[in-house]
């Protein structure tokens, strides 16, 4: 007989292991053993009926309020939900009156993402914007408490949530390390017991096909709050040693204006190599995934410290600096895919304060997915002006 993971979904017998006649599976062991035909335990969370409902300090746009609607109707009819809204258009927003409906009406609402970091950032949010909540975030060093009015958690933290979600919100679905895995797909499915939103700035082939197909429906908000378009980044193609010498104007001009710029690069090892080179003639700081002070060297480049900020990436979701323009060096390597050009270019012109800004894309030539990227952000803009 087929042995299968009632947690995981695991079939692949690699995974199974055999203690005294009992077999259990490997692949999930990290959340706790789970013995094969056991189904993982279901914990009593508290379902209380609250009068709850959210404060923003700015008024939403008149198409946030559609999206908003949309959202509502897609749930209420027992359907799934992918909302796709461009980088910095206010998606957490978007959400919060669908999570007030829920929880008005004695719901279960958990809220999914897979950075640590921005877990803590979003239940900070969303605290501000329901004072009367008790929000809690569940990740990774943060586990003492389980249950609350709003969980926030990461996406593997999902797995102490069986059975309980009437709502779940699935922020990222196309990042690591939820695309692809079907692990935490298999604990996310079954932390949900009614509907699910998937919130995402570039959703993969298979999200948009499903839409294509009518089986998830889809929800789209390209308007930033600020109504200013998208930044379509130039693309500069040429040999490295020009490639060299635009990345070096591109920078000496913004540094004359006050700017301040994120640089991209491809490998750990050259975002090292050009912060020794760019030293010589900016302040320059590094992040790559090996940087263990992260948020250090972030609140410095913040307090503009730093005139370039060179990182992998790492930081292509979730940081906003006000008023960053952007360089992608070697935007045409194999690590530059279409969703990380877009999350990265989509980091310039984020703030209400400063709208617009710069992108450029240096490399030797076009590649499919740099034409897939700008192609993908002019049919966003073009949309919105419809
Ligand atoms: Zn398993």
């Amino acid at each position: 007989m087929e042995k299968r993971c009632l947690r995981c979904g695991n079939t692949e017998e690699r995974y199974f292991y055999q203690d005294g006649g009992t077999w259990y599976c490997r692949r999930c062991v990290n959340f706790g053993r789970l013995d094969v035909g056991e189904y993982p335990s279901q914990k009593a969370y508290t379902h209380r009926r609250c009068h709850c409902d959210y404060h923003l300090t700015y008024p939403l746009t008149q198409q946030q309020l559609r999206c908003q609607k949309e959202i509502l109707y897609h749930l209420f009819n027992h359907r799934d939900v992918l909302v796709y809204a461009a980088c910095g258009a206010g998606k957490t927003e978007l959400v919060m009156e669908c999570i007030k409906q829920y929880l008005n009406n004695g719901r279960k609402v958990g809220f999914a993402i897979s950075r640590r970091q921005v877990v803590l950032e979003i239940r900070e949010r969303m605290q501000e914007a329901f004072p009367m909540l008790c929000v809690i975030a569940v990740c990774e060093g943060s586990t003492d408490v389980t249950d609350g009015d709003l969980i926030i958690c990461t996406m593997h933290q999902l797995y102490r949530y069986y059975h309980t979600f009437d709502l779940l919100i699935m922020d990222e679905v196309d990042a690591f390390p939820y695309r692809g895995n079907d692990m935490l797909r298999h604990i996310a499915e079954d932390a949900c017991i009614g509907q699910k939103v998937y919130l995402t700035a570039t959703p993969d082939a298979d999200m948009r096909e499903q839409a294509a197909k009518g089986k998830l429906p889809i929800v789209k908000l390209f308007q930033r709050p600020h109504g200013y378009p998208l930044i379509v980044p130039e693309v500069v193609c040429g040999f490295s040693w020009y490639q060299h010498l635009r990345l070096y104007r591109f920078l000496k001009q913004n540094v004359r204006d006050q700017k301040q710029v994120l640089l991209f690069m491809p490998t750990i090892a050259a975002a090292r190599c050009y912060q020794r080179w760019l030293s010589v003639f900016f302040p320059c700081a590094c992040i790559t995934s090996q940087t263990a002070d992260k948020d250090t060297v972030i609140d410095a480049f913040h307090q503009h410290r730093y005139d370039v900020l060179l990182c992998t990436t790492v930081l292509e979701r979730g940081i906003t600096i006000r008023g960053v323009n952007v360089v992608v060096f070697h935007a045409d390597h194999k690590v530059f895919q279409e969703a990380s050009l877009i999350q990265m270019i989509g980091r310039v012109g984020r703030s209400i304060e400063i709208p617009s800004g710069d992108g450029l894309f240096l490399c030797k030539r076009k590649t499919e997915d740099i034409r897939n990227c700008i192609a993908a952000i002019q049919k966003m803009n073009a949309e919105e002006t419809v």
